[in-house]
């Protein structure tokens, strides 16, 4: 760092959230590291401040008029910011997915490929030669006209339409008919064609049963009803149509949940014949480069894929583009994500995965003099690909920007040129700089809890407890698990690992979680994808369910998309506090029931915001953000019901408070007071009850749900599944949650995690390493044993640093 003053970013009196007027200094083309515990204020330092202010100054240099609006949102609150980069990118975990984006999309190597194609694909004898957009499904040009783009059709059979062929058509043998007077009708119709419908179905003629469940005839005939209890009805004009017709029309057309998912038991869901799948129209699956289609090269894993682009150099436009996509593919395999085809969707990839691609992306692109502002980038990498992430970290750095990483990761910190430590604690017992500098002047700051365990980490408690029995899975075949047995021990604690798409996922959620589901009898009502005998169809053979009394999914899936659920209604706690508003005076005198205070109904909530306490604001150049509602000013309520006090406390005061300021105020009140202990047992006492899910992270959301469980009585023979437990935790806050999940586990029940932090690894009592590697080279079981015992295999990528973490 030569020029000390010019090189240097100074930030003076930040007030954003809970910092309390910090002031510091951090230097420009550095790679920056802010920890502490969750909920001391890095996020508020890193994103509300240094992003928020990066990015309003680079608005007003391309737009000045854009000030007022980002006034709006809220430029952050600090007396000076200076020495900031005037332009800025930067990488988010939280915040919504697009459900049609795919890694093709995200990365845009999508649009190369189809400009591959195009310019330097081989056509059919004759074809004409075709426009990228035609290689897109998501254009009119190139989407599938069978499908129109979706790859998957509705059809029907005789069976799914008529499931019980004994049955005459009087006694409704056509299930999939509507009811009431619709079937009656179609019924009605036939006899008046002259079918037989007093005949059981299987004894009607082939010819006949066609004409009436396939037709795509819709004859109009006098019907002249039969009499129904005596009443006489007059004759009417018919249409007939047959139930295929009927079905898929039902399907297509719709707005009735009840009438599609009626509709749907009788149909089935196939891959589109026209095009297979793959959602383009015929003359662009015509379209071949080294031999494949445009659709079969997007399924390949993109380690494959290059490894299929590189000989081909003859054509000079093919050379260029190839060339590019080749350095675009690199750069994420790079970053440990060569297992990834371009056709996957983003909804089935990690937070973690996702920030790599983008951060894969931005690292092609030429900006230089920029600050980058990430959230745990290493969030969801084994400790090998961490250094992957390093290097790339470097390279951005190299180029001339500047990078700031809220981090737990100590490899990730202790590479760091800087570290600016927050806290000491959470929320007002937080809000401070302790430490802000290279690594080694974090010794000297005392109140730090970051200083003891990066500096001098506390050994894992082994606990070696003796399974109770065990779930064995004989024959796993699921995306890249292949033919693989696995155990999984009950009655302790197991952790699951390997690299970034070795298997993990797929094993725990897609198999072990979901064999039990099914064997519960229970289905995961947000997931209408995943059809229910999935493990069933993926596992030769498994035993050991019957000790299962219960599951319970732990995901980093978000509690809600919209600003309405927050934590407060998540966990029901919310039901609590509206009953004790409802049973004060003033509110019986007035009539005010519990609904009165819930801001999702009308009548208490105030009618602008419709209770959201902010309206969108359409900011240029940015997504959707929100303001504060300018009539309630984001209490979400109407005055009437503000009027209404317990114990001096409005509702939107209670919603402003954090869970720890709650637990005090309604110490005295157990039902609410129970859900509160749990929540901060899980490390979130300083989340406020009403911060909206929009806001929260998916570890927060991951630790809502958790505290959600908790609460409810705690019965033996529980298995929890959770998926990285630890993302966006403090080391301190870990020793927290695992002290909590091992409690679980001598209650009698069984924790199954998936864990990259060796410290969670070391201190289980069964560890399941999978790999050795992501994708096509992973999905067997490498090691399984003790910590003790997967630390001292030869193979695999996890033993070295489950040995150190050992110690
Ligand atoms: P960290 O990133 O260290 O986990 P945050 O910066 O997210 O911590 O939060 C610090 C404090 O600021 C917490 O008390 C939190 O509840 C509060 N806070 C965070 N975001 C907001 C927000 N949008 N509005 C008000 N308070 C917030
Ligand atoms: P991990 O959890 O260890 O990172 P995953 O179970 O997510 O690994 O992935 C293992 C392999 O299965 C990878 O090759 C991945 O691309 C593939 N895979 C995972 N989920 C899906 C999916 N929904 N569709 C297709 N392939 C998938
Ligand atoms: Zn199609
Ligand atoms: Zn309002």
């Amino acid at each position: 760092m030569p020029d000390h003053e010019n090189s240097m970013v100074r930030l003076r009196g930040v007030r954003v959230h809970n910092l309390r007027e910090v002031d510091v200094d951090f230097p420009r083309d550095a790679l920056v590291a802010v920890t502490g515990v969750s909920g001391s204020g890095k996020s508020s330092l890193a994103f509300g401040t240094v992003y928020a202010e990066a990015q309003a100054r680079y608005l007003e240099s391309v737009a000045p008029y854009a000030r007022r609006l980002i006034d709006q949102a809220g430029a952050p609150e600090a007396r000076e910011i200076t020495g900031l980069p005037p332009a800025v990118a930067f990488q988010q975990a939280r915040g919504a997915v697009q459900a049609r984006s795919t890694v093709g999309t995200v990365t845009a190597l999508s649009n190369s490929l189809r400009l591959l194609l195009s310019r330097a694909g081989t056509y059919p004898e004759g074809a004409e030669r075709l426009d990228s957009d035609s290689f897109s499904p998501n254009t009119p040009a190139g989407a599938c006209p069978a499908c129109h783009g979706l790859g998957r059709i509705h059809e029907v059979s005789e069976n799914s339409l008529v499931p019980d062929p004994g049955l005459s058509i009087r006694e409704k043998a056509i299930a999939a008919w509507p009811g009431a007077w619709q079937g009656k009708n179609y019924r009605d119709i036939l006899a008046t064609l002259g079918y037989d419908v007093d005949r059981p179905w299987r004894e009607l003629p082939q010819a006949d049963r066609e004409w009436i469940l396939f037709t795509d005839e819709q004859p109009v005939v006098t019907v002249h009803p039969q009499r129904e209890a005596g009443r006489i009805q007059r004759p009417y004009q018919g249409t007939y149509q047959s139930a295929r017709r009927y079905v898929l029309h039902t399907l297509a057309t719709t707005q009735s949940a009840t009438l599609r998912n009626r509709a749907l038991q009788h149909a089935e869901v196939l891959p589109c014949p026209a095009c297979g799948g793959s959602k383009l129209r015929p003359e662009a699956l015509a379209v071949t480069f080294a031999g494949a289609d445009i659709a079969e090269l997007a399924a390949l894993p993109l380690s494959v894929l290059a490894a299929k682009l590189r000989p081909e150099q003859d054509d000079e436009v093919a050379r260029v583009i190839v060339a590019d996509l080749l350095a675009r593919i690199e750069a994420l395999t790079e970053l440990g994500l060569g297992y990834l085809a371009m056709d996957r969707t983003t909804p089935t990839l990690s937070a973690g995965e996702l920030q790599r691609l983008r951060l894969a992306a931005t690292l092609r692109s030429t900006l230089f003099g920029v600050v980058y502002v990430l959230d745990e980038p290493s969030a969801g990498l084994h400790p090998d690909d961490t250094r992957a992430l390093l290097r790339v970290l470097d390279r951005i750095r190299e180029a001339g920007n500047s990078l700031v990483v809220v981090e737990h990761e100590p490899e990730v910190i202790r590479h760091a040129d800087w570290l600016i430590d927050v806290g000491p604690g959470a929320g007002e017992h937080g809000g401070r700089v302790l430490h802000s500098g290279p690594l080694a002047g974090l010794a000297d700051a005392a109140e730090s809890v970051t200083r003891a365990h990066l500096l001098d980490p506390p050994a894992p408690v082994g606990r070696h407890r003796t399974p109770t029995g065990r779930i064995e899975l004989r024959g796993v075949s699921l995306h890249n698990l292949v033919e693989t047995d696995v155990d999984f021990p009950l009655g302790v604690f197991t952790a699951v690992t390997g690299v970034s798409g070795s298997g993990k996922t797929t094993l725990v959620t897609g198999v072990l979680a979901a064999a039990v589901r099914d064997h519960l009898g229970a289905s995961r009502p947000d997931d209408e994808e995943e059809p229910e005998d999935l493990a069933a169809r993926h596992v030769r053979e498994i035993t050991g369910l019957e000790a299962v009394k219960r599951l319970v999914e732990v995901d980093q899936r978000p509690i809600g998309r919209t600003p309405r659920s927050n934590l407060a209604t998540y966990t029901g706690l919310f039901d609590g506090v509206r009953k004790l508003f409802a049973a004060t005076d003033e509110a019986r005198e007035r009539k005010y029931s519990a609904g009165r205070f819930s801001f999702n109904v009308d009548g208490g909530r105030c009618e602008t915001c419709q209770g959201e306490g902010a309206v969108a604001a359409k900011l240029l150049f940015l997504p959707n953000s929100y303001a504060p509602c300018p009539v309630c000013r984001g209490a979400r309520y109407n005055p009437e019901t503000l009027e209404i006090h317990y114990r001096g406390r409005s509702i939107a005061d209670v919603l402003a408070m954090t869970v720890e300021e709650a637990r005090e105020f309604f110490a005295d009140v157990p039902a609410v007071a129970r859900s509160l202990d749990t929540l901060r047992d899980v490390g979130l006492s300083y989340l406020t009850l009403g911060q909206p899910a929009t806001e929260l992270s998916g570890g927060e959301a991951q630790r809502i749900k958790l505290a959600s469980e908790l609460q409810r009585t705690r019965r033996g023979r529980t298995l929890f599944v959770l998926d990285e437990p630890t993302t966006g935790l403090h080391p301190a806050d870990v020793e927290v949650l695992m002290r909590l999940l091992h409690a679980l586990v001598d209650a009698g029940n069984t924790v199954v995690v998936i864990e990259h932090d060796m410290s969670v690894a070391a201190a289980a009592d069964h560890v399941i390493d999978l790999g050795p590697g992501g994708g096509d080279e992973g999905g067997a079981v490498v090691a399984a044993g003790t910590p003790a015992e997967v630390a001292r295999a030869e193979t695999g990528r996890t033993a070295p640093y489950l040995r150190e973490a050992l110690g």
